[in-house]
């Protein structure tokens, strides 16, 4: 095989494109990427790891001022704003350096630039590397970027996005975050802990709107009593920034109201990045800012395929590794089991976390199923009460008649990493019964869902 020809080319290095580069080197491909930021993406760089230690700096402030109910006092915090946004740079730059050592080690070659599609099974790579490659495969993985709503204009300066808003100089004393998806409320408990005064802004009625709305519920009261405002149901209609402030024109329920901020943060979702790399010259179908595949992510073109973001929801890192594994060994003709959509975790991390697997009970009835439902709240939990995560609740949702697992939602300290063992319960039709009769270890937040399963049939212990 001549030098520039590759079994398999990805165009993106997120989580979904060095995850099936690696994949493909497994099965014995001579693999390639061209990645035009860093490798890891948007993710490793810019999302799910940087600010996961944003909030982990943010827990920390929110622990130590309760501090002296352990008989911990101290004088004087001080909170470093610009150490808590080095301290999560340094942490993406370690992650992402870990992805180049696994690209080394999987013996794939990968390139720093963009990668065009000129058709025919070539792809072009420039920024400094001007060269064209040739690959059996193509695999598209170029990701999503955030989109603003229609008026709006970010100007990353006063309209900011996720992006400016985890690499900012200075604390804002206020902000403004239209959008109560996962990046809203995770931004919005983030810099209200550390002490601006952050009004969210959501036009639907719950935040969260994908999670199951008792839940989303008492998380929007917790919080409010932490101190974020929050107006649901508020469609926002003009956003006028001006030297120093920014003002945001909103309405709810027919009345207009201004809101004044420093900052304004746009966490209104995100648009797949489809444009300028030759999606069209390669025959690549889009529709709504997608590429459109079918269930093994092959495109309308032979030998090019897409995952992640660019295919369009559910936009999580997760789903586009398991759909760069499964695009991979469909290639190389293993067989692979389709991925069940309806079995990914969602989590949202800010305090109390949120995380869920399967249907809501709207959906789940809206779906026709007579449900089975059993809830069991952390406040009697023992562990729960010593290590002070009392807020929250375990809601799992049972069909009525085969007690079939069809959700599982927590509400609690630990929550986005106790929804492992219901993510595998629901992928193994697990009964009800079967998470009740599996001993739990004590003391644990997880007795909270062998309680619920118990409470679906009134057999719930400590309550
Ligand atoms: P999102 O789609 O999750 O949420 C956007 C929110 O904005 C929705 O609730 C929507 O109703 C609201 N909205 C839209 N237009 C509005 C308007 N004009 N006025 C007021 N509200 C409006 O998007 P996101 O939070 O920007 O996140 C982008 C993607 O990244 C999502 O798919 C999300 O799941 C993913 N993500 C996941 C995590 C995580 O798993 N922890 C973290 C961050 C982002």
């Amino acid at each position: 095989m001549a030098q520039n020809d590759y079994d398999l080319f990805l165009v993106g290095g997120g989580p979904g494109g060095y995850t099936a580069a690696i994949r493909a080197a497994q099965l014995g491909m001579k693999t390639g990427l061209i990645e035009r930021d860093r490798l890891g993406g948007v993710c490793l760089n810019w999302g799910c790891i940087p600010t996961k230690a944003l909030l982990k700096s943010a827990e920390l402030v929110q622990s130590l001022k309760r501090a002296n109910e352990h008989g911990i006092t101290f004088d004087n915090l001080q909170v470093d704003f610009g150490q808590i946004i080095k301290r999560s740079r340094g942490v993406a730059d370690r992650v992402a350096k870990g992805v180049e050592f696994l690209m080394k080690k999987n013996s794939i070659s990968w390139f720093h630039g963009t990668g065009r599609l000129l058709g025919g099974g070539r792809v072009e790579l420039s920024g400094g590397n001007r060269e064209t490659v040739s690959a059996r495969h193509i695999v598209i993985a170029t990701g999503a970027r955030a989109r603003s709503i229609p008026g709006v204009t970010i100007d990353r300066k006063r309209v900011i996005t996720s992006m400016e808003a985890m690499t900012l100089e200075r604390r804002p004393a206020s902000m403004i975050i239209i959008g109560a998806g996962a990046i809203g409320i995770e931004f919005a408990y983030f810099y209200n802990a550390l002490g601006t005064q952050v009004t969210v802004v959501e036009m639907l009625p719950t935040i969260l709107p994908v999670e199951d709305r008792e839940l989303t519920k008492e998380l929007e009261r917790s919080l409010k009593k932490q101190g974020i405002e929050i107006l649901t149901d508020t469609r926002v209609e003009k956003v006028t920034p001006s030297a120093n402030t920014v003002s945001v024109t909103v309405v709810s329920q027919g009345t207009t109201k201004e809101l004044d901020a420093e900052l304004v943060l746009v966490a209104v979702g995100v648009q797949g990045n489809v444009e300028g790399f030759g999606l069209e010259t390669a025959g690549v179908v889009v529709e709504r800012d997608r590429i459109k595949v079918d269930t093994h992510y092959r495109t309308s073109a032979a030998g090019v395929y897409a995952i992640g973001d660019v295919i369009g929801p559910p936009w999580l890192a997760h789903v586009a590794a398991a759909e760069g594994i499964h695009c991979v060994e469909s290639i190389a003709e293993k067989n692979p089991e389709p991925i069940d959509y309806l079995s990914i975790p969602g989590c949202t991390y800010c305090k109390p976390q949120i995380a869920s697997v399967g249907l809501t009970e709207e959906k789940a009835l809206e779906r026709g199923h007579e449900l089975k439902i059993g809830r069991f709240p952390f406040r009697p939990l023992g562990k729960a009460v010593a290590v002070g995560e009392s807020e929250g609740q375990v809601k799992l949702i049972f069909d009525a008649k085969y007690g079939e697992l069809l959700g599982a939602h927590i509400l609690g300290g630990d929550a986005t990493e106790m929804i492992a063992e219901l993510v595998v319960a629901k992928r193994l039709e697990t009964t009800g019964k079967d998470l009740y009769h599996a001993v739990h270890a004590h003391p644990t937040l997880s007795e909270a869902v062998m309680e619920a399963a118990a409470a679906a049939y009134g057999e719930a212990i400590n309550i």
